[in-house]
């Protein structure tokens, strides 16, 4: 079966897509925004290899051109690389650290004077640091066992890993939010009462 041809509706980058991807939600590989990718998921069996025709093929069954596109479009074109599945919630960090950070500001500047507010602020804050400890540590034990010990046990280890190691872009945003959130309690001296 040939390859899914489509633009990004956001940035009209030209995507090209193995049929499998048919019918799935994806990140355009260029502005990282949200699309489905055309045409009816296609059921397993049919990915299966195809039987190889008798006849050649003819010139029409060539590929497709582009849909209409429009003028003024990004030239080239960007190939789907992986099949995204689980990674799919974390591709685009950005948002969430976004909504996360604009929830503790106001938390914050309402809760300066009240101490249920600002005991929310810093539930919410020590859960998210947390929660991205706890993923930096699945990323580290996947690189290796050695690697997953040193990140639990070795004093700022996590850095290197989350920096050098795995070099996740996803991870080092996360893993920035969190070290500035901790960073940021202790200037703000913000603690269960
Ligand atoms: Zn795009």
């Amino acid at each position: 079966m040939p390859d899914l041809k489509f633009s990004c509706p956001h940035c009209q980058q030209h995507i090209e897509a193995d049929p499998g991807y048919a019918g799935m939600p994806i990140n355009c590989p260029t502005c990282n925004r949200g699309l489905t990718v055309p045409g009816v998921p296609v059921p397993v069996a049919v990915l299966a290899p195809a039987p190889i025709p008798l006849t050649r093929p003819t010139a029409n069954s060539a590929t497709p051109a582009w849909p209409s596109s429009p003028a003024g479009q990004p030239a080239g074109l960007v190939k789907v690389a992986a099949r995204q599945s689980a990674a799919l919630w974390y591709t685009n960090p950005y948002a969430y650290v976004g909504v996360l950070m604009v929830v503790l500001a106001i938390l914050y500047g309402l809760g300066r004077n009240h101490s249920a507010v600002m005991q929310a602020f810093a539930v919410i804050a020590i859960a998210y640091i947390v929660i991205v400890h706890i993923i930096v540590l699945i990323a580290a034990f996947q690189e290796g066992i050695g690697t997953g010990f040193l990140t639990m046990c070795v004093p700022f280890f996590a850095v290197y890993v989350v920096y050098f190691v795995v070099g996740n872009r996803t991870l080092k945003v996360l893993y920035g939010a969190a070290l500035l959130l901790s960073v940021a309690l202790r200037l703000l001296d913000v603690h269960f009462r």
